[in-house]
């Protein structure tokens, strides 16, 4: 079992199965959203702690690489044993660090981590390729490891993203630097002891902490790296395309959203209602699948409307470590002047705040943290900037519409496509409505509903690629055809 120890403070990078300091011994101040303090150190690394890395992974590539699938299959097991059975601490920990109600990281973010590697585990020993009969020849097709893969995650879901893309590079047989959030990193840290301890080969996994801009930049840039499989904002999404695709190196990019919910008449109202709250607040609005535009039919908009704010209202901000809290801490001081900032562009645009708008002040230890209230607008034009840009908060907008294509078109005015809900009990409908969305991802009469054999991930400036099954095990394999004649 992990338990809290004094390096808990100081967070180390892990290259080649050892702890370690940054090279240049600079460390970031790690803040606690929820009370503003700052409570540890994540290392400030550059490109000599990179170098290292990357020089490790290519040292235990070729021994990984030819490691039978069944052993690789059994040490992400092991990790993901101790994921489950560190659960307390790693929930914990990523509740002090990202301001999410504890609650969410025990029962969502830390299971699914343990998931995604036992997932990818049992995923790799079911994993084939093809093979093409001629009539006087056969195609054999090879999935052979890429080499060194570099991993990039954001804040929002630390641990759940970091290993969601950790988990198949290394069941492919890569070795990996990946480099987690500075703004959440704790999560990351702990999983190196886990590996460490579950018997990963020393630099067969590496994680470098540190900012973007110094680490992110340097491992997306070093012509040692493969391939890159990051998931953050469309703005570095885009900024990593433009230095990795001259180098032809292979790209994942899961980025921004501006999820529509479209709710019918016809719907199953209660469930409709009560699944809107959640998509639209849950982990404060900070997931990339949270609806913010939500689409109302007419016949059912006042009514929706009214409920919808009431519920809301309800909801308890409060302390993440308390049991009935409902919306935590959002994760920065400047995301939470971000959020502020757009409801208070919504209102000079002609908005009505139907509850929520402020800061929230708590009492007692969180005095100083960044809480929001949940907020509903209406009353916005479709094309206004708080319904096309994304705001990743606890704010929704709401819309009226009247027809089907009607809303189609203002589902599809953003220039982002990860996921869209729709709500009906007309068959016919979602599917016609399903098929005119562009939209990675639509979830009928649900949401956040996940098979991790689907492909993950969003079109127009949401995504490039996909994740998850065999998508991800494809990226982080080459094909190769072997021709044989008779
Ligand atoms: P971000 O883009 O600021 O950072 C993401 C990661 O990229 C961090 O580790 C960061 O240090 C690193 N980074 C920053 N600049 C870099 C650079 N120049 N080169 C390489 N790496 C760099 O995103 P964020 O604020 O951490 O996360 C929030 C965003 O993530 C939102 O836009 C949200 O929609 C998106 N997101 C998308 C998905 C998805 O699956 N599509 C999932 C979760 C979050």
């Amino acid at each position: 079992m992990l338990k809290k120890n004094k390096d808990d403070r100081y967070l180390k990078n892990y290259i080649f199965g050892s702890m370690r300091d940054p090279a240049e011994g600079k460390y970031l101040e790690s803040v606690n959203p929820a009370t503003g303090e700052v409570y540890s150190y994540v290392p400030d690394s550059d490109e000599q702690d990179v170098e290292l890395a990357v020089k490790a992974a290519k040292m235990a590539f070729p021994a990984w690489s030819v490691t039978s699938i069944e052993k690789r299959s059994r040490i992400l097991n092991r990790i993901a044993d101790m994921i489950e059975q560190n659960l307390e601490l790693l929930a914990y920990y990523e509740s002090e660090d990202n301001g999410k109600p504890l609650l969410t990281a025990r029962t969502v973010d830390i299971p699914r981590a343990a998931a995604n590697f036992r997932f990818f585990a049992s995923a790799i020993q079911q994993f084939s390729s093809e093979s093409h009969r001629m009539e006087d020849a056969i195609n054999y097709t090879l999935r052979e490891p890429l080499g060194v893969v570099g991993c990039i995650s954001p804040w929002n879901l630390p641990l759940y993203l970091f290993s969601w893309k950790i988990a198949p590079a290394l069941a492919a047989g890569n070795c990996v630097i990946a480099k987690p959030s500075e703004v959440t990193p704790k999560t990351a840290y702990y999983l190196s002891l886990i590996c460490k301890e579950a018997g990963l080969p020393d630099g067969v996994l590496n994680i470098v902490h540190g900012l973007g801009h110094k680490v992110g930049a340097v491992i997306t840039a070093h012509p040692d790296v493969k391939a890159i499989s990051f998931t953050g904002s469309t703005a570095t999404g885009r900024q990593i395309a433009q230095v990795a695709a001259p180098m032809f190196k292979k790209l994942s990019l899961e980025m921004g959203g501006k999820n529509p919910n479209i709710i019918f008449a016809d719907c199953n109202y209660q469930k409709a209602l009560n699944t809107t709250i959640r998509s639209s607040f849950s982990n404060q609005g900070q997931i990339c699948l949270c609806g913010s535009r939500i689409f109302i039919e007419k016949p059912i908009y006042e009514k929706f409307k009214t409920e919808l704010a009431a519920r809301t209202y309800q909801l308890k901000v409060g302390d993440p470590l308390n049991e009935d809290t409902n919306v935590g801490a959002l994760v920065s001081q400047s995301h939470m002047e971000k959020v502020l900032h757009y409801i208070d562009l919504a209102v000079e645009d002609g908005g009505e705040i139907l509850t929520g708008g402020k800061r929230v002040t708590l009492k007692g230890r969180c005095k100083d943290g960044y809480f929001v209230e949940p907020t509903v607008i209406e009353g916005l034009s479709v094309d206004s900037r708080c319904n096309m840009e994304e705001i990743f908060g606890p704010v929704v907008t709401l819309i009226p519409f009247e027809k089907e294509e009607e809303v189609i078109a203002y589902a599809n005015a953003t220039e982002y496509g990860l996921a869209a809900t729709v709500w009906t009990e007309n068959l016919s409908r979602a599917q016609r409505v399903a098929d005119q969305l562009h939209s990675g991802i639509v979830w009928i009469n649900c949401w956040m509903k996940r098979d991790l054999r689907t492909p993950f991930g969003g079109v127009k400036n949401s995504g490039v690629g996909r994740e998850g099954g065999w998508n991800a095990l494809h990226f982080f394999t080459e094909p190769k055809n072997v021709c044989i004649e008779f």
